[in-house]
């Protein structure tokens, strides 16, 4: 089935995060026609980066043949919460960013006009309108990584609530007195969940002589556990990597559920690296536990699904952003 226009010029959408540039060229109806990946070289401060951007926006440009006029707008994600009526970014701490004018500088840079907002909520933003949420109005997403993300959309509007922090789903508490979360508080869904959680309970389970087939998938290095490895001792029936990432699919369940029952929405989708590993194996954990944790009725016939962009989620959404402004 054709996809349907969405736009009525070509979008630039470009998602950086803390290491990397990834910039889309897409047509009317989101398709990719160009890309391109670059480090962001975050170390030499804000406006190097933004130099990077604009040379990725010249790449995408030049790669489909596209003219500055030819561009219906440019979408950027930033890892920070946003100022939307500035299009600053308020705090990044991999970046290095506070109070960073992002928007007024590239659109100097580039003599083009840009629309900035936080990358998970337009991640949240790309799957609902061309991914696992199309045809809904209303989605709450998790993107389960180093960290994990949130975004929350109600009636077809991203939430950004009075202060710009709207969605941050990964520091809902599930856990009172819980483990400390980087955001300084304790128990929020990121430190019971995310990667770094996982890898800190698998290195102190691992310490304590609790036998794992990591022992030999690692070889020596246990600061940087994969996805993939993850993925195969998991399969391979590893008992100790099957507790810590169920009891994490278990919490993301509880979140879940939190979200469904504070805004109803039509449907929760879940992405990110860990998810795009083991998918098949933790949707159906996530699902129990949301199960018995739903307010009456609050989760009757509503699908918890695999995202299904995955690196691209947030670039598509920034160019369906950067869209929405103009028509
Ligand atoms: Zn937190």
């Amino acid at each position: 089935m054709a996809k349907k226009k969405l736009f009525s010029r070509p979008m630039i959408g470009v998602d950086l995060g803390a290491t990397k540039i990834y910039t889309l060229l897409v047509d009317e109806r989101g398709n990719a026609l160009a890309e391109s990946k670059m480090n962001a070289c975050g170390e030499q401060g804000g406006d190097a980066v933004l130099k990077r951007i604009a040379s990725s926006i010249d790449n995408v440009m030049t790669q489909s043949g596209a003219g500055k006029k030819d561009i219906g707008g440019v979408g950027l994600g930033v890892p920070s919460p946003v100022d939307l009526k500035t299009g600053t970014a308020l705090f990044s701490p991999n970046l290095g960013w506070r109070n960073f004018p992002v928007k007024a500088r590239l659109e100097k840079q580039l003599k083009m006009r840009v629309r900035v907002d936080n990358d998970v909520n337009l991640g949240t933003l790309g799957e609902f309108t061309l991914g696992a949420g199309r045809g809904t109005r209303n989605i709450a997403g998790f993107f389960v990584g180093t960290g994990i993300g949130g975004g929350v959309i109600v009636d077809g509007k991203i939430i950004h609530g009075k202060n710009n922090t709207g969605g941050e789903l990964g520091h809902t508490i599930i856990l009172a007195d819980g483990p400390l979360c980087g955001c300084g508080n304790r128990g929020c869904l990121e430190a019971t969940a995310s990667r770094i959680a996982i890898t800190r309970d698998l290195q102190a389970a691992m310490s304590n002589g609790i036998p794992t087939l990591l022992n030999n998938l690692l070889a020596h290095d246990t600061d940087r556990i994969k996805s993939s490895i993850l993925k195969k001792a998991y399969k391979d029936g590893d008992e100790l990597v099957r507790a810590i990432l169920d009891r994490a699919a278990w919490h993301i369940g509880i979140a879940v559920a939190n979200i469904t029952n504070s805004i109803g929405p039509d449907i929760v989708v879940i992405g990110g690296g860990l998810f795009e590993a083991l998918g098949q194996q933790l949707i159906p954990i996530v699902r129990r536990s949301a199960m018995l944790h739903f307010f009456g009725p609050a989760g009757k016939d509503m699908p918890i699904a695999l995202a299904e962009l995955g690196d691209a989620a947030v670039a598509l959404g920034a160019a369906v952003n950067a869209a929405a402004r103009i028509s």
